[in-house]
């Protein structure tokens, strides 16, 4: 960071962000890996996240980390947007600010009497966070339910439908652009409360039966290739269930993620990914690409 930068930061109003120096981004990671943010900014509001953008143009979005896997040796200067949580229900629209955990809206959605969120429950992240990747799971992906999206695209605020949003599987325009998400909103259907409740905790206790929840990760390492490959299955049969690098470990009870035991680095993990890679290419001719954001 340059003197400039500092200078910048000095006059940004503190009424609108918090800061923090040398942040070690392992405490933002649900990896708990990454070095430290020479710079932590942490808006309270869409005000200050746009504000933040505006004087860090290069800063990197970071939300609830749970599809990050961070460099040893730091960033420059992230901006978080967890501060963005307030959420509000009209009717059967949900509009909420990025950083609102799709836990949520997914409880509110319930409470409610709202269904089509149900797929989402158990995914730990931010409704931006899942919004950038088109987060999905259990046959529903978050695009079904989106009815529009508010941008920011570094300049100004923008707000785009659901159809100019190029979702596809795992994917959508912020993947190709620097554009952050302040507010999303969706649109869900009426159903009976407990319906929706029962929905939820069938889903969950799937993840708890096959998902290593108990150690850090980012969820499932890789993008699914084809609909008919299944990127864990194949880890499985080649054997590599248990393989270490350092403190880096294909689960031994999903091989589609990998856990930290301890003391991972970010390079164990690639070294890792690209042994996986490599074995699966070599055996089934597949190229696998990473679904975790590596920064
Ligand atoms: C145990 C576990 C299970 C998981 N299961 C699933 C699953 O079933 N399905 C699934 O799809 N994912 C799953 N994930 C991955 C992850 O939870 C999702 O991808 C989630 O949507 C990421 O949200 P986040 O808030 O953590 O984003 P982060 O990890 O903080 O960020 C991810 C990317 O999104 C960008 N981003 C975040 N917020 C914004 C914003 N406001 N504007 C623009 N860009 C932004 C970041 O810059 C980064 O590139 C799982 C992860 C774990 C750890």
């Amino acid at each position: 960071m340059s003197n400039d930068d500092i200078i910048l930061l000095m006059t940004t109003e503190k009424r609108l962000c918090e800061y923090r120096f040398d942040e070690p981004l392992n405490r933002h990671t649900s990896f708990k890996i990454g070095g430290c943010a020479k710079l932590f900014i942490k808006p309270k509001s869409v005000d200050g996240l746009i504000c933040a953008l505006e004087k860090f143009q290069y800063a990197k979005v970071l939300a609830k980390g749970t599809n990050i896997l961070a460099p040893d040796e730091g960033v420059d200067v992230v901006v978080n947007t967890l501060g963005l949580n307030r959420y509000h229900i009209e009717g059967e629209l949900i509009v909420a600010e990025a950083g609102v955990l799709l836990s949520t809206l997914c409880k509110a959605a319930a409470r409610n009497g709202l269904s089509g969120l149900e797929f989402a429950y158990g995914i730990p992240g931010t409704v931006g966070g899942a919004v950038y990747m088109n987060a999905g799971a259990y046959e529903g992906e978050i695009c079904d339910v989106v009815e529009y999206v508010e941008v920011y695209d570094r300049r100004r605020m923008v707000k785009l439908e659901r159809s100019q949003m190029e979702f596809s599987y795992r994917s959508s325009i912020l993947k190709k652009t620097d554009w952050v998400v302040l507010r999303v909103a969706l649109r869900l259907k009426p159903d009976d409360s407990q319906l929706i409740n029962s929905r939820m905790e069938l889903i969950m206790s799937k993840r708890i039966q096959t998902q290593p929840l108990d150690l850090p990760s980012a969820g499932s390492v890789f993008k699914r290739p084809r609909k008919d490959f299944y990127v864990g299955r194949a880890i499985e049969e080649l054997g590599l269930k248990g393989l270490r690098v350092g403190d880096a470990q294909v689960s031994t009870k999903h091989a589609g993620f990998i856990v930290n035991l301890g003391n991972a680095k970010a390079s164990d993990v690639r070294k890792l990914i690209r042994i996986i890679q490599q074995e699966v290419y070599r055996n089934y001719q597949v190229q696998l690409e990473p679904e975790v954001e590596i920064w």
